[in-house]
């Protein structure tokens, strides 16, 4: 049932009040989001504000105990902040203060706190200014933003017009923020966090190790006891476009370095376990580790693409930067261009040749752009995407299914490095469809220079021929 905000709104110009309730007696431990909007619940956006939320006040301590999304409804946001109320000791509220009908979240808060709503003079004053500083002003509606329940405070908004309100149901914290994201992180940051107790006798800690070239179930294999939900640095892990992330996380007694020294502690474990596969830690992404390391050895790259035409070089320079180590790329999508500008034997390509899917045909790719573009390493891959393109089984030749790709990495300083070759090709069959395909081929391409730079060389998931060639 959707209600007027202008329903409870009671007295026209009272005192500011103080918060009724005692300051508590108890740290904040536990966090519940209420993410509220009816573009929410219809699919419309996506709540990356739940997301966020959970991940920043897990840095600050504080865990998520549950994320709810309701929609514009004032029944069903009381009852979620009640419910809710019973669960967590922060409830963070966000969306739902704008000046409009379908904008309820104030009257939701009075509502579950038994209270009625009173305009709050110095959030209206702050509302006015917001506006005469942009040259205009401020519309009847607005003034609806300046309400808060009578026994809370509103909270400061330096982004936009609508103020935050902290309130308290039953012995939850509440904190109602705006929806959009520029305006709740800042007043996460400066209202919110800071009016938060926590508790200084335990922590809780996370740390994130990402891994590529292995399955989910691989892993947690290896990982073994590491997984086991009594421990304490607990082991989670998550699957995403072919990235497994291992998520560590302390919460128990002690300060954070003693969190932190468990945490590096089980983060060496997993390494010892599956270094080969772990490239980053926290928010660093494939393409990023590869440019930084290439970038700290003095080493460049060059790719040369044919069924990824440019994916490979398009998720590298998506990285500011990447120019410090990448130095740019052939797309060879036709068999006549991966002669001319990659210098691909032109007999390969012929009847009765191995054809351009073929491991012979990546590993001169790959050297002749290495060559060519005078890079220290040169990434080539050609394979078929699908869904057509498949090549029946000839007289001497199987068949090459959808899926098919051949990945070659040539390198200058391939001696050097761990006793790998100058030019090896690996070849995949990757599953999914033509999108998949083309991103597990980039992905996997950059984890086979991963590899050779750290030194490690393991098979890759989906690889089935591991081939090695002077
Ligand atoms: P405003 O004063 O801008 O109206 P509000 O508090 O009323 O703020 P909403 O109207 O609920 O916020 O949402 C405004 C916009 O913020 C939405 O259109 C959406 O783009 C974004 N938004 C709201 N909630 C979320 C969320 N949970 N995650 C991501 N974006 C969100």
């Amino acid at each position: 049932m959707h209600q007027s905000p202008s329903s409870s709104a009671a007295s026209p110009a009272p005192a500011p009040a103080p918060r009724d309730t005692a300051p508590r007696a108890l740290p904040h431990r536990t966090l519940a989001i209420l993410s509220i909007g009816d573009e929410l619940t219809l699919g419309q956006t996506l709540d990356t504000n739940g997301k966020w939320l959970s991940a920043r006040f897990a840095e600050a301590g504080v865990i998520t105990v549950e994320r709810c999304t309701v929609p514009d409804d004032l029944d069903a946001q009381v009852q979620a902040l009640q419910r809710l109320a019973t669960k967590a000791d922060v409830i963070v509220c966000s969306g739902g203060l704008g000046p409009t009908k379908d904008d309820l979240t104030r009257e939701a808060l009075a509502r579950a706190m038994d209270d009625t709503l009173v305009e709050d003079p110095i959030a209206l004053a702050q509302i006015e200014a917001w506006y005469m500083a942009r040259g205009r002003t401020m519309g009847p509606l607005n003034r609806l933003q300046a309400l808060r329940p009578s026994r809370a405070v509103a909270l400061a908004n330096p982004h936009g017009t609508a103020p935050g309100i902290a309130g308290r149901v039953q012995h939850a914290d509440v904190f109602c923020v705006p929806g959009p994201p520029k305006e709740m992180m800042p007043m996460i940051e400066s209202q919110v966090l800071p009016r938060l107790m926590y508790d200084q006798s335990r922590s809780v800690r996370t740390r994130t190790l990402h891994c590529f070239g292995l399955a989910e179930s691989d892993l947690a294999q290896r990982l073994g006891s590491l997984m086991d939900r009594s421990r304490n640095p607990l082991v989670g892990t998550t699957a995403s476009g072919g990235i497994i992330s291992c998520r560590l996380r302390y919460e128990g007694p002690g300060p954070a370095a003693h969190a932190d020294a468990l945490l590096d502690e089980t983060a060496r474990e997993i390494r010892g376990i599956a270094g080969e596969y772990v490239f980053s830690e926290g928010a660093a992404t494939l393409p990023g580790v590869l440019l930084e390391a290439l970038r700290t050895r003095g080493h460049t790259l060059a790719t040369c693409e044919s069924c990824t035409a440019g994916m490979l070089a398009a998720m590298l320079t998506d990285v500011p930067g990447s120019s410090a180590a990448y130095a740019g790329g052939l797309v060879t999508y036709s068999n006549s261009l991966k002669v001319q500008l990659a210098g691909v034997d032109a007999k390969l390509l012929a009847e009765g040749g191995p054809g351009a899917v073929s491991s012979e045909v990546a590993r001169e790719l790959a050297l002749g752009t290495l060559r060519r573009l005078a890079s220290t390493h040169a990434l080539s891959i050609t394979g078929i995407a699908g869904p057509g393109g498949a090549v029946p089984a000839a007289a001497g030749r199987p068949a090459k299914p959808v899926g098919l790709v051949c990945i070659g990495l040539a390198s200058i300083d391939g001696e050097a490095s761990a006793g790998a070759p100058a030019c090896e090709v690996r070849t995949f069959a990757f599953g999914g469809d033509r999108a998949t395909i083309r991103e597990w081929a980039s992905k996997s391409a950059m984890a086979m220079l991963w590899q050779r730079l750290i030194g490690r060389r393991a098979p890759l998931l989906r690889e089935v021929v591991a081939e090695v060639a002077g």
